[in-house]
């Protein structure tokens, strides 16, 4: 484990692209973008909180590198993924006279860079982008894959292209301005890839994820990277999703119905639902004899402990209707001839995609998860 950067190569077919991580790399970024770029101008799009506090760091090293750049500072905020906002920042890029090879720089968090990079997936039939992400969660979830979408009022991310960036950035040193909330919030992302594919990641996160919560750079970045290498490696193999590329999912069909029911805001993070997802996944594959209880409960050990919450019981009683939430998860833009598609984890560093597993079956575990006490209750902190 190192504090200083290092890179990371996600080899796809075609555009394949590097991955920086490091504590520092903004106040770089010109240099590090130079090569990747054909034109020497850029569109930076941004939101107002990060660009209070990067946006001067990222402009100073696009000068220093002389490439040209214009800015556009977008609100912060779920609601800016509309279509309104991507028609009016279409139009904003479109004004600046752009060309094919003007490359477009999402500096921000899942927002910005989803967002931008649908912008850049369709303007002018294409356009290159580069993301420097700025959350936990887009370090090391979505800026990385080529997954670019906006909301539809039928949906989160349901309009949407896959198009991969030339280059991620990802600072780990702005983390440091990231809100609590937002940085547990990426956390649970990061304990996901441990459950997915690395057991000793796991157990190196049970021992260190309090270190790096509390602010240790080295862990932080040792944290992240580790994150994208499991990441690189999923969508390197399974770049659009055909396949294994689903168990990034691990918790989200659970947790993506209770967004929906939480209604996408701020009651309810999508990396707080993740961590519950997960939890609630444990438990039906321990219920359904594919796992130990022993492992179930070092992942809600390491949820709880960080703060996130592990239990249903601890939302509203009107967000954890069975019925409902068992609608919501049958709506997912993964069922495939309305079969819910679950991951299921065997033990830790290994999941399976199942589509096998009964709605009934589903409806009643969430009844029994949603009444006074689930075992998530019993941890000890
Ligand atoms: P996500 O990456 O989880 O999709 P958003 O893009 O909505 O989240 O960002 C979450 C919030 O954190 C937004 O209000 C955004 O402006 C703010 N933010 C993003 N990165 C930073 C940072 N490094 N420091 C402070 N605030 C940040
Ligand atoms: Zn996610």
């Amino acid at each position: 484990m190192t504090d200083t950067a290092s890179t990371l190569r996600v080899a796809l077919d075609r555009h394949g692209y590097d991955i920086h991580i490091g504590a520092g790399l903004i106040a770089r970024a010109g240099a590090l973008i130079a090569p990747a770029i054909r034109q020497k101008r850029a569109v930076i799009v941004t939101d107002a909180n990060v660009a209070v506090h990067y946006l001067a760091a990222l402009t100073a090293s696009l000068d220093a590198a002389g490439i040209a750049h214009h800015d556009i500072v977008l609100p912060p905020g779920e609601r800016t993924k509309d279509f309104a906002h991507f028609a009016r920042l279409c139009e904003d890029i479109l004004s600046l006279g752009i060309e094919r090879g003007t490359p477009l720089i999402a500096l921000g968090g899942g927002v910005v860079g989803d967002l931008t990079g649908f912008a850049a997936a369709t303007l002018l039939r294409g356009l290159d982008y580069v993301q420097v992400p700025t959350t936990l969660l887009a370090q090391v979830d979505s800026a990385v894959g080529g997954k670019t979408a906006i909301d539809s009022a039928h949906g989160k991310n349901l309009i949407g292209a896959f198009h991969q960036p030339v280059l991620v950035l990802a600072d780990t040193g702005v983390l440091a301005t990231l809100p609590k909330r937002e940085l547990l919030a990426g956390y649970a992302e990061v304990v996901k890839y441990g459950v997915i594919r690395d057991a000793g990641f796991f157990a190196w996160l049970e021992t260190n994820g309090a270190k790096l919560l509390a602010g240790d750079g080295a862990a932080r970045a040792h944290a992240v990277r580790r994150s994208l290498e499991i990441k690189a490696a999923v969508v390197a193999a399974d770049e659009r999703e055909t396949g294994e590329r689903a168990i990034l999912n691990y918790g989200h069909s659970f947790g993506h119905a209770l967004e929906a029911e939480t209604g996408f805001g701020d009651s309810l993070l999508h990396g707080e639902a993740v961590a519950l997802g997960m939890c609630l996944a444990g438990d039906l594959a321990v219920r359904l004899g594919h796992w130990q209880e022993g492992d179930a409960a070092r992942v809600r050990r390491v949820l709880s402990a960080s703060g996130l919450r592990i239990s249903l019981s601890a939302l509203p009683e009107r967000v954890r209707d069975p019925a409902t939430l068992l609608a919501h998860m049958r709506k997912d833009k993964k069922v495939r001839n309305g079969r819910v598609t679950l991951i299921l984890p065997h033990r830790i560093g290994e999941v399976f995609v199942t589509a096998d597993v009964a709605p009934e079956t589903i409806l009643d575990f969430l009844g029994n998860a949603a009444g006074a006490s689930s075992p998530a209750d019993a941890v000890s902190h």
